[in-house]
């Protein structure tokens, strides 16, 4: 306990000892002590009532006590209230000052910031940003459900995904359709959803002049490629014999450059389609084209097995399955040693779906690099690559086709052992397979 608590106790139990023994002695003087000492008692303990009530009546108006010059316990209870009540207010302030600081960072973002009330769904706060990017409007916009003040945005479908909604990306501003925006849903409470725009137009643009720079050397290197082909094609058999390494060697140079370039433009071409056309890709052919092509370059060196148990087709872009697939068999061709077996396997999947995989008997690849293997240009070993005459971009071509058929590459590897890329597509991307797929002809 405290000094000044000590005091106060030591002041209010003196203060009633005098009552009581003032009360004592007048019951004396007229012979009737123990009366007047019950009176005296009685007297002091409607005082203390009293003061109870009126601290009781104060905390209830929440207003400052009264009693804090009043001395012994009931001063001291009165000054603690109102230091509890000082520090109170002086907390709220800080919170407020706070509150307001932080409102006013959200208020000065370039991203657009929306509180969304998680059941209703409706608006309950949004920064200037949410203007400029949305369109929305004070008070005009406030408690509006979402998906009715951003209209023309597919809102009600991607909130129907909640805590699992996906990032929306590159969708179209309410306001001007040539602001291109991502929006990301966090939901940061029980009850409140936060949702962030971001402008990214500035980034598509840059991406798209990357893309249309890429796409504008491939095509423009293609002439000059044609034309020394051709004079290379000119010289066949009239090489001496100390030209003739030379000219090996610029020919292996410029059919490598060739399928850079093409490979190149397969992944500008790719890039800019959004969609893959939704047609049917029969499997028996294609399966059969792809592993012609892996005995082609194969020239007799592996053993090449067909398994097909999917009894299912595919749905999509045909040119860019067959481009992806024979990819993984060119790989696995040029990296499995001779005496090695190749496997193209065609096998139903998880959930309804069907997975295409290209096993081999070849190196594997450690660990290490699996994460990485689809980034362009990025080799286990640079010199094997290109000693088979690899471009390095043949995952990413993979990678891109199958992410545009909502698909998902694989890989499984163990060094000295072989590899497995699987390209597991999901139900939606499957067909039963019709009767005439087995005799038809693939078109890629
Ligand atoms: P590249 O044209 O160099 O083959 P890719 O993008 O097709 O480029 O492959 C990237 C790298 O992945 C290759 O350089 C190679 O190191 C490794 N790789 C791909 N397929 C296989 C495979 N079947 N066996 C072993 N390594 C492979």
């Amino acid at each position: 306990m405290s000094d000044l608590l000590s005091a106060a106790w030591t002041t209010t139990l003196l203060r009633l000892l005098a009552v009581l023994a003032a009360g004592l002695a007048l019951g004396f003087l007229i012979g009737q002590p123990w009366p007047g000492l019950a009176l005296a008692a009685l007297a002091a303990l409607l005082w203390h009532a009293w003061i109870l009530r009126g601290v009781l009546l104060r905390l209830e108006a929440r207003q400052r006590s009264a009693a804090t010059s009043r001395r012994g316990v009931w001063g001291a209870l009165a000054s603690l209230l109102d230091r509890g009540h000082a520090e109170t207010r002086a907390r709220r302030r800080r919170l407020l000052g706070l509150l307001r600081a932080y409102r006013t960072a959200a208020a000065t973002l370039p991203d657009a910031i929306l509180v969304v009330e998680r059941n209703s769904q409706r608006l309950l706060w949004f920064n200037e940003a949410a203007t400029r990017l949305l369109g929305l409007h004070y008070p005009h916009d406030r408690d509006v459900p979402l998906a009715k003040a951003l209209a023309p945005l597919p809102m009600a479908r991607w909130l129907a995904g909640g805590r699992n909604a996906e990032t929306l990306r590159d969708v179209p501003s309410p306001v001007d359709p040539a602001l291109r925006l991502d929006l990301r849903l966090l939901p940061y409470s029980d009850d409140l959803w936060l949702l962030l725009v971001h402008d990214v137009s500035r980034l598509l643009h840059l991406e798209h002049m990357r893309r249309d720079f890429v796409a504008n050397v491939s095509h423009e290197l293609r002439t000059p490629l044609t034309v020394i082909h051709g004079y290379l094609e000119l010289l066949d058999g009239q090489e001496s014999a100390e030209s003739a390494p030379l000219l090996a060697e610029m020919r292996r140079q410029s059919e490598r450059m060739t399928r850079l370039v093409e490979d190149l433009l397969t992944l500008s071409r790719l890039e800019g389609n959004e969609e893959p056309p939704d047609q049917r890709v029969p499997m028996p052919p294609l399966l059969a084209h792809l592993a012609g092509e892996a005995e082609a370059l194969s020239a007799g060196r592996h053993r090449i097995r067909v398994e097909d148990t999917a009894d299912l087709d595919l749905r999509g872009a045909a040119r860019d399955l067959h481009s992806a697939f024979s990819n993984l068999l060119s790989n696995a061709v040029r990296y499995t040693p001779a005496g090695g077996e190749i496997t193209l396997r065609f096998a139903r999947g998880a959930h309804g779906g069907a997975a295409l995989s290209v096993c081999d008997t070849g190196p594997g690849i450690p660990p290490e690099h699996l994460p990485r293997l689809t980034e362009r240009f990025y080799r286990v070993s640079t010199s094997r690559s290109r000693d088979t005459g690899g471009t390095g971009l043949g995952l990413a071509i993979v990678k891109h086709v199958l992410g545009q058929h909502g698909a998902r590459l694989v890989i499984d590897s163990t060094p000295g052992t072989g590899s497995v890329f699987s390209c597991c597509f999901p139900a939606e991307r499957t067909l039963a397979r019709a009767a005439a797929s087995a005799t038809s002809e693939a078109g890629p």
